[in-house]
Parts: structure tokens; C-alpha cells; sequence
């Protein structure tokens, strides 16, 4: 058996065109532009290309972006700065500070300063409580695009088993948290979790998170189980040249697709979806700031 391709990519365009359609009839009927700025310190080079990737996508369905570059040695007081100052700026309804920041900035202090209203990454923590909660909150982006290719695929997930492996602030928790909102009973598993591949097989949904090149084994599978896989890991790939890297997942794809029912591809799965969501995400911020009706 091979599983069925859960394609991101194509997804990811259709969440983005029923934005821009969103962000079309709300700029000619209100008059209201949805803006989202980014703050990037340093040069990263991972970074930078996400950064590029969110301003040309924001673009694209017609909002503003606007990147906000700052040099590594930025002080944590004149970033502050800047978040207090794009709080306070009527035309950004979102703000997203790239991570990971330089470790001379503290990323909790910087997180929490953002507007919780315009936090589209989710990760303050009033939307963090929010969403534990069960309240209306500004979901993560990542965690958000695998719950809507979860319903997608499997349309009502209630009563399912689910297993995310993974328990970082950015994916699993916020992934179990959306998951048993769904009602389905979750398992979060991480690197003390004993019996792993027991755990594994339990699940009629697997969310692998873990940050570790084709981690999870074809034999963990249950028989048509959904799997998701977040992992965006770069290995050598001699076989295209000397030097030369790819991108792999967390889940051994190979193996994996044999057994699963259905399971997502990297690249062209999750990585897609995530910036997909963010400007979702970004629309909802200015809706609900303009008192609009939200997008789906
Ligand atoms: P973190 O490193 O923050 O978390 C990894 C988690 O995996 C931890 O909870 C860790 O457990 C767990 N883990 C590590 N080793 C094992 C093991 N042997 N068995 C079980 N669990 C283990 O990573 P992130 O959550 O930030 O990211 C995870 C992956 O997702 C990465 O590859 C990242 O690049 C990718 N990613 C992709 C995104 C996308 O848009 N597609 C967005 C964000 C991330 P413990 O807590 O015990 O250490």
C-alpha cells in the first residue's frame, strides 16, 4: 500500500487565494488594508530567506509588509523600541519578530512586549493561555496549517488517537492543544518518552516535531494512519554534487508511506502551509481590529 500525498503546497495556495479575495472585499468595501511588519535581527541566512518568503507572499494577496532589519548587536531596549512604536502603528495589524533572535536578547521579554492583538505567531502569552483555554486566540501558524490539513483529509477528527512528538512552545504544544480542542485523545511524546514506537502505534494521527532527519520508522506506523511531518531538516545529498545538501522530514518518507494512509511531504507539506496561515492569521488580526467578520 502506498498513502495517500497530502500536498501543502497546493493548499497553502488555496488558503492563500481565499485571502486575497478576503483582503480584496474588505479594501473596497472598508476601505481597510491588512499590514503586516516583520522584525529580523542579525543575518541569519535561514532567516533572511523566510523573511523575503513572508514579505513577497503578504504582497501577493494584497497586504502591506513591512520588514524591519536590524543589525545582530540590535539592544534589547531599541527593539523594544521598535515593537512599542509597531504596536502602536494603525496600518500593522501583525506583528512577527523571526526567531531565533540573537542570544544576547530575551526572547520571552520580546515575545511578551508584542500587542497580543497583533501577535500572529501566537506565541505571546495571553494567546498561549487563550488557546489552553479553549478561548478565541491568535493561533501558531505551523501547528494551525497541520490542524487544517488534518480536517481536510480526515474531516472530523472527534475520538481520534492522536500522537505528537514533540513538546517545544512553537509546535507540539500548541499542535496537542488544537488537537484535543478537535477532541481527540492526545499523547504528547518527547525524549524521555519510553517505548516510543509502542506510543507511535496507538496513533490514527502522528505529528512528528522533533527536529531529527527521518526519525520516525516505517514499523511505528499504524496501518492507514495520517501522518504530519513538521520536521525541516537540511543533510548532505552527494548524489546531486560534492557539497550539495536536501531537505528531509522528521518521518523516514520511504518507509513511512508504505504503511500510513495518508502522510505530508518535505519539502511541500507543512512548510508551505505555515506561511500560508500566517497571513491567514493576519487578515483575522485586522478583521477583528475593524470589528469585520473573519475569515473561514
Ligand atoms: P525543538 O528542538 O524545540 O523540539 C524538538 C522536540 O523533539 C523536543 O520536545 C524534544 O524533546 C523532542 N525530541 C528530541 N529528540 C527526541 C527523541 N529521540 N524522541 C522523542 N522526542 C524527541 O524543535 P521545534 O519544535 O522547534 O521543531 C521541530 C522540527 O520542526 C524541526 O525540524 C524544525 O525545523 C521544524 N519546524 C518546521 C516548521 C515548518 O514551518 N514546517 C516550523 C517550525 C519548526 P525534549 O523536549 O524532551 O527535549
Amino acid at each position: 500500500m502506498t498513502a495517500t500525498l497530502i500536498d501543502g503546497k497546493a493548499f497553502a495556495a488555496s488558503v492563500r487565494e481565499r485571502v486575497a479575495t478576503h483582503v480584496a472585499r474588505i479594501k473596497e468595501a472598508q476601505g481597510v488594508t491588512p499590514g503586516l511588519a516583520v522584525v529580523l535581527v542579525g543575518d541569519d541566512p535561514a532567516s533572511e530567506v523566510y523573511v523575503r518568503s513572508k514579505g513577497k507572499q503578504t504582497v501577493e494577496v494584497g497586504m502591506h509588509s513591512y520588514e524591519h532589519k536590524l543589525p545582530a548587536d540590535t539592544s534589547e531596549a531599541d527593539l523594544l523600541a521598535l515593537i512599542e512604536q509597531l504596536n502602536s502603528d494603525k496600518a500593522v495589524h501583525g506583528i512577527l519578530v523571526q526567531l531565533p533572535l540573537p542570544k544576547h536578547l530575551n526572547e520571552s521579554l520580546v515575545i511578551n512586549a508584542i500587542d497580543p492583538a497583533k501577535d500572529v505567531d501566537g506565541f505571546h502569552i495571553s494567546n498561549v493561555g487563550l488557546l489552553g483555554t479553549g478561548q478565541k486566540s491568535m493561533v501558531p501558524c505551523t501547528p494551525l496549517g497541520c490542524l487544517m490539513m488534518l480536517r481536510d483529509h480526515l474531516g472530523e477528527l472527534s475520538g481520534k488517537t492522536a500522537v505528537v512528538i514533540g513538546r517545544s512552545n512553537i509546535v507540539g504544544k500548541p499542535m496537542a492543544q488544537l488537537l484535543l480542542g478537535d477532541s481527540c485523545t492526545v499523547t504528547i511524546a518527547h525524549s524521555r518518552t519510553k517505548d516510543l514506537a509502542e506510543v507511535v502505534k496507538r496513533a490514527d494521527i502522528v505529528v512528528a516535531a522533533v527536529g531529527r532527519p527521518n526519525f520516525v520508522q516505517g514499523g511505528w506506523i499504524k496501518p492507514g494512519a495520517t501522518v504530519i511531518d513538521v520536521g525541516i531538516n537540511r543533510i548532505p545529498a552527494p548524489e546531486k554534487g560534492e557539497g550539495k545538501t536536501r531537505l528531509v522530514g522528521d518521518v523516514d518518507f520511504e518507509a513511512v508511506k508504505e504503511v500510513a494512509g495518508a502522510i505530508t511531504p518535505v519539502p511541500g507539506g507543512v512548510g508551505p502551509m505555515t506561511i500560508a496561515c500566517l497571513l491567514a492569521n493576519t487578515l483575522t488580526a485586522c478583521c477583528r481590529k475593524h470589528g469585520l467578520v473573519e475569515p473561514e
